[in-house]
């Protein structure tokens, strides 16, 4: 069975400071069927997201941050298990840092857990230690975190589900005239210098880090797909159909 990692960034899980339900029970719905034919691990953003409603403080200091994050992990968690429930499936927490990745040791004991899992169709969710690592919740809201579980983890695919539809030739939050790239296999090392742009208030990703994530994996011979986590059925028809209509691939020339 092929193996692929899926992300969700904070913006497609949360609406007005909370969890979105819908949105959770679509994703849910998308994972389910996903697991029925590949072994599926989850990358989920939205720990603050989950927990502010229950501790409003000011997300603006990286402590107060820290703390709702600490609040909400476990709501996220139980959140997605009840959903899980409707499909006789189960999810399991792994909270890891990018430093983890730099232990051989913990790298291996890491990769043993998620097997046994898969091997047992029980669903990873994987989401930064926020509590001793920041970088994400500072600046990446999971994208390069899930990079490395997808290497790692040996994935052949990360999907990065997102409040962007796909990679565009510019803004087109800014840009109405903006073009989607359909595939990729090569990406511009001025593209990765630009600065961030996302301007909602709880996500930290944007584009650049994306890019990133996708110039890791190219580099390792891995693929990467970008698509709406709003509307799922891209996703759907590129994974069930092998039908690609929108979104973009990023794949390496296969000479
Ligand atoms: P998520 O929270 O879903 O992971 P972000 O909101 O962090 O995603 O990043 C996606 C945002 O990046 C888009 O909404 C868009 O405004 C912005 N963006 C900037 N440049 C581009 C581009 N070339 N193609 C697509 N999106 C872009």
């Amino acid at each position: 069975m092929q193996r692929v990692v899926v992300k969700v960034g904070t913006h497609v899980l949360s609406e007005q400071n909370r969890l979105s339900k819908t949105r959770m029970m679509n994703l849910v719905e998308f994972l389910a069927t996903l697991m029925d034919r590949y072994e599926v691990i989850l990358v989920s953003s939205a720990a603050v997201a989950a927990g502010y409603s229950m501790l409003k403080l000011d997300k603006n200091i990286l402590h107060n941050r820290q703390a709702i994050a600490a609040i909400g992990q476990p709501q996220l968690i139980t959140t997605y298990n009840k959903k899980l429930e409707k499909f006789g499936k189960v999810a399991a927490q792994l909270l890891l840092t990018a430093d983890d990745f730099d232990s051989r040791k913990r790298t291996y004991h890491a990769k043993c857990t998620i097997e046994t899992l898969l091997k047992h169709n029980i669903l990873p969710i994987i989401n930064e230690n926020d509590a001793t690592a920041t970088e994400e919740l500072v600046f990446g809201d999971n994208d390069q975190l899930s990079a490395r579980v997808a290497h790692y983890f040996d994935a052949n695919l990360l999907i990065l589900l997102s409040d962007i539809d796909g990679y565009y030739d510019k803004d087109p939050n800014k840009n109405p005239d903006a073009v989607m790239k359909k595939v990729v296999r090569k990406i511009d090392e001025t593209e990765l210098q630009k600065q961030n742009s996302t301007s909602f208030e709880f996500a930290t990703g944007g584009i650049v880090t994306k890019l990133k994530s996708a110039q890791y994996l190219l580099k390792r011979g891995k693929k990467m797909f970008i698509a709406s986590g709003f509307d799922l059925s891209d996703i759907k028809s590129y994974m069930f159909d092998g039908i690609h209509k929108g979104g973009t691939l990023f794949q390496r020339d296969t000479k």
